[in-house]
């Protein structure tokens, strides 16, 4: 695949918007994300859109009874397997206070939680706790990390910015994938990078989809491959420092259809034609899937995070070959409600059973100095609203904690279909919505009353100069 014409004008102005503070826009969400590919013509890669992508040869795979693989990194302080009161028999750590609820679910199902796939501006994090506030999220991993050093210290910006949320925000740092075209031991400088991210506090790394959709190769003619064997120093150290690597690959395999009004995602590719991948040079779907495997496969010592519900939330059966085969596979369910409501709400039940512990709870939310800039996990062709945020927590909590048949998704911009809930047990609803999360990432948010006001308060986005900015605390003591 060659770097489509203006590819590489186009990542110098993503990276430049990023490092100017947009980096809620950067994190690889269908929004954000990636590179947009201009040139058109070349239409060969669209051929294999219907073909499944890896395919799903274990049909069901998951309907089996056997167990989920053990999880390779050394459990924190709750075992894979382990009983519902993990998380309570912790020392130190507290249920959540009665007044941490979320609304129109029931009592019972008031739990902690973790939201490992969020987008905050270092100049947002005051909003970002109101949010959390009000819909009961105990701590959020924000994916916008940026990387360290010159010109602009990104990460250092957003660490220190996240301190402001006295230890409920921690941060995952991204790659500077320009590196590739200007450094000869591109991976080498990459990992060096990381490591200096993990000493400034970073816990994590984040992978947009412009690997393999955009960034260019060391020739600066073709596109980077999600394999390419440049790279892989920096995928060994993170495996090395511990540090989870949340990684999108690909995107909705609509989006290499024609965006035309019978594509199913066509509410969302008419208000953003740009994310269209139909006759764009760009892998197909199947292969990008295929060069993910190969680099999942190739770093057994590295968890990776595949993001939006493995990268392949359209097909469950060929998610769960991947955590069967992969005991370094996890997931998370960021801005993929609406596909996984889809299937069969008792099989996808028994996914989550089965893979309880590898399932990680996100939303892909998006946090900007106005509500303007929002994201609740997509956007339509207008700014989103308060609605639209009552409307995509009320939808993932019922689709997550109810048997409710056929409601409207979280984001119906996504399609127009119904969702089913799974009624998952309060057992998994704790693994999923925290003790998974904590456990890789070896962090745990502070879940006292002082740090989790009650939620349901009125609304309060904070304005500048509001008081919220008090004297910054230290991060959490990291691994
Ligand atoms: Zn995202």
């Amino acid at each position: 695949m060659s770097v489509p014409a203006g590819g590489a004008r186009e990542l110098v102005a993503i990276l430049s918007t990023a490092m100017l503070g947009l980096v809620l826009h950067t994190g690889g969400c269908s929004k954000a994300g990636g590179p947009t590919i201009a040139a058109k013509g070349d239409s060969k890669t669209d051929s294999n859109n219907n073909n499944g992508g890896s395919g799903s040869p274990d049909s069901n795979a998951f309907l089996g009874t056997g167990t989920a693989a053990p999880d390779p990194s050394a459990p924190a302080f709750a075992a894979p397997g382990s009983s519902a009161s993990a998380l309570t028999s912790t020392p130190g750590s507290q249920p959540a206070p009665a007044s941490m609820v979320s609304r129109a679910i029931p009592a019972a199902r008031q739990l902690p939680k973790i939201d490992v796939h969020t987008h905050i501006g270092p100049d947002s994090v005051d909003r970002a706790i109101a949010l959390m506030d009000r819909w009961g999220i105990a701590g959020c991993v924000n994916l916008s990390g940026m990387y360290p050093g010159p010109p602009r210290g990104m990460l250092e910006m957003q660490l220190k910015a996240a301190t402001a949320a006295r230890g409920r925000i921690v941060v995952f740092a991204n790659a500077n994938f320009r590196r590739v075209t200007r450094d000869k031991d591109y991976g080498k400088a990459m990992a060096a990078d990381l490591a200096e991210s993990k000493r400034l506090g970073a816990l994590g790394l984040k992978i947009p989809k412009g690997l393999g959709l955009g960034y260019p190769a060391s020739d600066g003619e073709h596109l980077l491959t999600v394999d390419d064997r440049g790279l892989d120093p920096l995928f060994e150290k993170a495996g090395q420092l511990g540090m989870p690597v949340a990684i999108h690959i690909g995107d909705p395999k609509a989006f290499w259809k024609p965006a035309t009004p019978d594509n199913e995602r066509w509410d969302e590719l008419g208000a953003h034609p740009e994310w269209s991948f139909y006759g764009q040079p760009v892998p197909s779907w199947a292969d990008l899937y295929a060069a993910f495997e190969r680099r999942v496969a190739r770093h057994p010592k590295t968890i990776f995070i595949a993001v939006h519900f493995g990268n392949d939330p359209e097909d469950p059966d060929a998610v769960a070959r991947m955590l069967d085969k992969y005991r370094n596979f996890y997931i998370d369910t960021a801005a993929r409600v609406p596909e996984i409501g889809r299937h069969d709400a008792a099989k996808m039940r028994r996914f989550f059973e089965k893979y309880q512990d590898r399932i990680l709870f996100g939303t892909d939310t998006g946090v900007g100095p106005t509500q303007d800039e929002m994201m609740y996990g997509s956007n339509g062709p207008n700014p989103p609203t308060h609605a639209d945020e009552e409307r995509f927590f009320l939808a993932t909590w019922r689709y997550f904690e109810t048997d409710d048949k056929q409601f409207e998704s979280p984001t119906p911009i996504q399609g127009r279909w119904k969702i089913d809930g799974i009624g998952l047990p309060e057992s998994i609803l704790r693994k999923v919505y925290f003790e998974n999360a904590a456990r890789i990432l070896h962090w745990k948010p502070p879940l006292g009353a002082d740090s989790v006001p009650a939620l349901g308060a009125p609304r309060r986005d904070p304005q500048p100069g509001s008081g919220r900015e008090q004297p910054a605390p230290s991060m959490p003591p990291l691994p």
